[in-house]
């Protein structure tokens, strides 16, 4: 890891003012990924995986609504993009396309009909965990893998993903070139190549998760006052959105910790194999923060976040994933036997 990330502490210690939350305190990791160039033996969004060159590259048979996006032209629109946020403004030679990125489009049949056929899905996260401690992977297994087909499926509106977990020393000859699909659904779909910082945090529930009598608790703003936590008073009609913004869940991609609730209420998610309460594994994000959430913003990406620059854009939304209209791809783990199959949910 060659750059870090840090988030500011938390406006108050809630489990010191709230002493019913302590004990549902849990570790997170918010990853952090930002535009870079990984290799297959760093921890990565979108990045080349650490692949045994021997074992099949997965694909999806499901049936797609067919139609979308070149993924070529998709890739030279990201590096096209890349090239001009790396480059302060006026830089001759900088915008527009290179003439290697003019051929890749002009080799692109437009007019192709759709590619029909299994999918091969692409790289989403690739997590080692030297680097992501939260994780709890099966057997001698140090390395998650998440791969996904960049096509909604039916009744999940996003795509769906495949997860793996491996030991990084039994991989000795990577998989160089693996397959990719044709055509992507939409470019937000293809997430772009991102380092990681991670960073170890903690967590408490959604106040959708807690009892009624804790929640009754979290609005009663009198027991804030008397924490004497120097709290601004214009939170005061809304404890509880104070608390879900700033003291809960964390934006942004992270493994572990608390699931996110909002599009759904909370409901009970077991394993399908084993009937255990499943656990949340990853978060695969829209945002890493918005208007309601800007107190998770990073130390160091305060300066430039709070810049006029339109390039910065890409602070609150490095990788270029959108989960539907701007929502998280949550996937659970089954912690009886993480080898189980995986369920996600759109939240
Ligand atoms: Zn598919
Ligand atoms: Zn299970």
């Amino acid at each position: 890891m060659t750059f870090i990330r840090t988030t500011p502490p938390r406006p108050v210690d809630v489990a010191a003012i709230f002493p019913e939350l302590a004990p549902l305190a849990r570790p997170a990791t918010r990853l952090h990924p930002r535009p870079g160039v990984p290799t297959p033996q760093d921890s990565s969004v979108g990045g080349p995986l650490l692949w045994p060159a021997d074992e099949p590259w997965p694909h999806c048979d499901a049936e797609h609504e067919q139609g979308g996006q070149s993924l070529a032209a998709v890739r030279v629109e990201q590096s096209r993009r890349a090239r001009e946020a790396a480059h302060p403004e006026g830089t001759p030679g900088v915008f527009g396309y290179t003439p290697q990125e003019r051929a890749v489009l002009e080799r692109i049949d437009w007019d192709a009909e759709p590619s029909d056929g299994p999918v091969p899905l692409l790289p989403v996260a690739q997590l080692y965990v030297r680097d992501v401690p939260v994780l709890r992977p099966p057997g001698q297994a140090d390395l998650l893998q998440v791969l996904w087909c960049p096509f909604d499926h039916p009744e999940m509106y996003m795509p769906r993903t495949a997860v793996f977990w491996r030991s990084a020393a039994s991989v000795t000859d990577i998989l160089t070139s693996p397959p990719e699909p044709l055509d992507v659904e939409q470019e937000e779909y293809v997430p772009e190549p991102c380092v990681l910082a991670p960073e170890q945090i903690t967590e408490y529930p959604n106040s959708l998760e807690l009892s009624k009598e804790l929640r009754e608790q979290l609005e009663d703003w009198r027991r804030w006052e008397a924490a004497d936590a120097g709290l601004d008073s214009s939170w005061a009609a809304y404890p509880e959105s104070f608390y879900r913004s700033n003291l809960s869940i964390a934006p942004g991609w992270k493994a572990g910790g608390w699931p996110q609730w909002g599009y759904t209420d909370p409901s009970p998610r077991q394993c399908p194999a084993c009937d255990t309460a499943m656990e949340p594994l990853l978060s695969i994000s829209t945002f890493e923060w918005d208007n309601g959430t800007r107190s998770w913003i990073p130390y160091e990406d305060r300066a430039a976040e709070f810049s006029d620059d339109d390039r910065h854009r890409a602070m609150w939304r490095p990788t270029g994933v959108q989960i539907g209209s701007g929502y998280r791809q949550e996937l659970y783990v089954c912690p009886a036997a993480p080898e189980h199959p995986h369920i996600e949910l759109m939240q």
